[in-house]
């Protein structure tokens, strides 16, 4: 095997390829479309092609593609081979700079939330060279943003780049307030910690709920669950390992940089941790670990789960989102630095932050809200529906001797005054972090942990980018009209974390005491997906978003549509599959089991034996079983009563309260009649089979 160093990107066409493939002149000119994000000269986008082309050939590839990400939530493709006729019966392989930038790809099936009437349904996908090029099993993928051809952003992408731009403009406008005139840009930086389940995959294909919905509807718990927290950080076995080993060369090749793995706390579940990288990029890069998180377990006789909560009584998936802003010039703004001057600029931007998740909160919900992570938000394993902040106990002085005016530090007895005094050390060692809060601050940079693990990481950060871009336009128009800097600065976040405070909880997230205080407070609970999603479309999200140009109304519209009717197609689906299992799998092995307990029952007493313990199982069983068949017609009367719903918000909301308790009551006398049930009789692998199987 090649050592890590000459594997990692090979199969990437990054910046010291085109340096090495590209013309000098056409290299400079495609770093400077790159640099100002304008569109590629098509003399330009001609060479790039070609030398895109030539590389990919060499690296075995016949096709390409414009790889997107519409509002599915996972990445499309569709793939087109180089060939060209030569007109004497051959072929050359051709790419032109015009297949390069711009493609038309008819993807009329992609949910579009009403943005495109079928007859102008065709969308087009462009570059976005922000991103590289690809080879991913032997087709050119080219990163690209999909629109309508009214310019609609019909994908996960423009918005979050659209997003990036904002942010960049206004934490430019409050750099300049502190003399940086050389930061051009900010980027918002990611790393997301990945989440997943690997079970083995002849179980999977037993399980029609695994297979249809990625979770299992039913399943009894096994005797042993996650209680001995023996798996977390617990030695990784063989066949996980090589599975690892193997997800990690893979991720390599395509420039990822995957750095950590290991055991998670439930059975079977495992972590893979990048190092962090600008925000688009860690997008793209979080979608293709997923899909090859998929793929290579496949290769190891494995299916590796992504649903937020694949198995009732153990823990579920998420996905933390590491955020922080970063300049072109490599200084990471939210590192409090050790000079007042420092401090003082890390203050204010730690305000803007503040500020802004206080006062979109409900934004932050929606951002993470869907029907698989309403299983974990909440329920003591994830933080819960309530976003607030963690800061930790130094800043949390800090921000207390700021807005009372008292002295911080008890020993000097300091009063502090922003750009004299310097903050505390603030600690960045994990271990008193606090584990609950659903955004905390992590010595240099705000952990967002409400992520479910099959979420696409672009919607939570376009929120982000937006609501900090937001407060940092206000702070800049305030400081810009000041007279004394210092002491509006020192007046603008005294105000802040006065007017804000509410937001910062540093105690148990999961305890009833917070969501008591928290209502006290009056911070918001949505609970559910189907309170959370009515207030993407409040009027003042649409102002925010409308006014950093990240989406125009209608797009807001479309994709309140698009959330509220996946909510209620994975529900249906949902429903569906149970009874498809209860009628055609779970009822007959009941009825099989029951009538051998009663031929034995016959048997024994023809032959005089009067002990029949056969007779009481069976008769318990046998209540279960009628009481099974009237679960199963609720829930087919429930799903009956939706078809009349045309509302997609009537419909989420009685999905929520009709379909999801009917679920569950059938769930719980399946469950039951499992635990009466011999195991040579019960259809399907169990929890322990699944979880412990591999
Ligand atoms: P843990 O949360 O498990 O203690 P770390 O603190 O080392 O782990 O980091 C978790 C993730 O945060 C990693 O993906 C890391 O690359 C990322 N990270 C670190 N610094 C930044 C930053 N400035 N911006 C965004 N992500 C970051
Ligand atoms: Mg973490």
């Amino acid at each position: 095997m090649s050592s890590v160093s000459e594997v990692f990107g090979s199969m990437v066409f990054n910046d010291a390829v085109m340096r090495e493939k590209l013309p000098k002149d056409t290299y400079r000119a495609l770093k400077k479309t790159m640099k100002e994000g304008r569109s590629l000269d098509p003399n330009v986008a001609n060479v790039v092609a070609n030398a895109m082309k030539d590389w990919a050939l060499s690296k075995g590839a016949t096709h390409f593609t414009h790889w997107f990400q519409p509002m599915t939530g996972i990445t499309a493709e569709k793939h087109d081979s180089f060939i060209s006729p030569t007109g004497d019966g051959g072929v050359i392989m051709e790419f032109s700079g015009k297949e390069l930038v711009r493609g038309e790809p008819d993807a009329s099936s992609f949910p579009s939330g009403g943005l495109r009437a079928t007859f102008e349904a065709r969308g087009y996908t462009a570059w976005d060279p922000t991103s590289y090029a690809f080879v991913k099993e032997g087709t050119l993928c080219i990163p690209t943003a999909f629109c309508s051809y009214g310019g609609e952003a019909l994908d996960k992408k423009t918005p979050l780049l659209r997003s990036m731009e904002a942010l960049s403009r206004q934490a430019v406008r409050v750099l300049r307030l502190f003399g940086h005139d050389e930061v051009k840009k900010v980027f918002t930086t990611v790393g997301p910690e990945q989440e997943y389940f690997l079970v083995d995959k002849q179980m999977f294909d037993r399980r029609k709920d695994l297979i249809f919905t990625g979770r299992t509807l039913f399943g009894a718990r096994a005797p042993k669950g996650q209680e001995l927290e023996d798996h977390y950080f617990g030695s990784i076995k063989p066949r996980v390992k090589a599975y690892m080993e193997e997800l990690n060369q893979e991720l390599w090749k395509l420039g990822i940089l995957a750095k950590t793995e290991h055991n998670e706390v439930a059975p079977a579940q495992h972590e893979l941790a990048p190092i962090f990288t600008t925000t688009n990029i860690a997008t793209d890069h979080n979608q293709l670990t997923m899909e090859l998180m998929k793929k290579v377990a496949l290769r190891h006789g494995l299916v590796c789960l992504l649903h937020e909560k694949p198995f009732a009584g153990v823990n579920g998936s998420g996905k933390h989102n590491n955020w922080s802003m970063s300049t072109d010039t490599g200084i990471n703004l939210l590192e409090p630095g050790s000079s007042p001057y420092e401090n003082a600029q890390f203050l204010l931007f730690l305000s803007a932050v503040i500020k802004a998740v206080d006062e979109y909160q409900d934004l932050l919900r929606v951002s993470v809200a869907s029907a698989g992570n309403d299983h974990r938000l909440g329920a003591n394993e994830a933080p819960p529906a309530i976003v607030s902040m963690f800061v930790g106990d130094e800043l949390e002085g800090v921000l207390e001797a700021l807005e009372s005016g008292a002295a911080y530090d008890h020993h000097e007895n300091q009063v502090m005054s922003i750009g004299v005094h310097t903050l505390p050390k603030i600690p960045k060692d994990s271990t008193d972090r606090n584990r609950t809060s659903p955004f905390a601050f992590t010595g240099n940079k705000f952990e967002f942990r409400m992520l479910g693990s099959t979420f696409s990481i672009s919607g939570p950060n376009v929120v982000l980018n937006t609501i900090v871009a937001e407060e940092l336009r206000q702070f800049a128009d305030e400081l810009e009209g000041a007279q004394d800097f210092t002491a509006a600065l020192q007046e603008l976040i005294v105000r802040t974390v006065r007017e804000h405070r509410r937001i910062i909880f540093n105690g148990n997230n999961y305890s009833q005491e917070w969501v008591d205080e928290a209502q006290r407070r009056g911070l918001a609970n949505l609970k559910s997906t189907v309170d959370a999603l009515p207030c993407f479309v409040a009027k003042k999200n649409i102002d925010l978003f409308t006014t950093h140009k990240i989406f125009t109304q209608a797009e807001m519209y479309s994709r309140y549509e698009i959330l509220l009717e996946s909510y209620n197609k994975v529900i249906n689906i949902e429903a569906l599959t149970m009874l498809d299992m209860a009628k055609k799998e779970i009822g007959p092995a009941v009825t099989t089991y029951v009538r051998e307990l009663c031929d034995t029952v016959i048997a024994k007493k023809t032959i005089g034996i009067d002990e029949l313990a056969e007779q009481t199982i069976a008769e318990k069983i046998a209540k279960l079983e009628s009481c099974f068949y009237k679960k199963i017609a609720s829930l087919e009367d429930a799903l009956c009563r939706a078809c009349g719903k045309s509302d997609a918000l009537a419909l989420a909301q009685y999905s929520r309260d009709t379909i999801i308790p009917a679920m569950q009551e059938l769930r719980a006398v399946a469950d039951e009649l499992e635990t009466n049930v011999a195991e040579d009789y019960w259809p399907m692998p169990t929890y322990g089979d699944l979880l412990f199987g591999v």
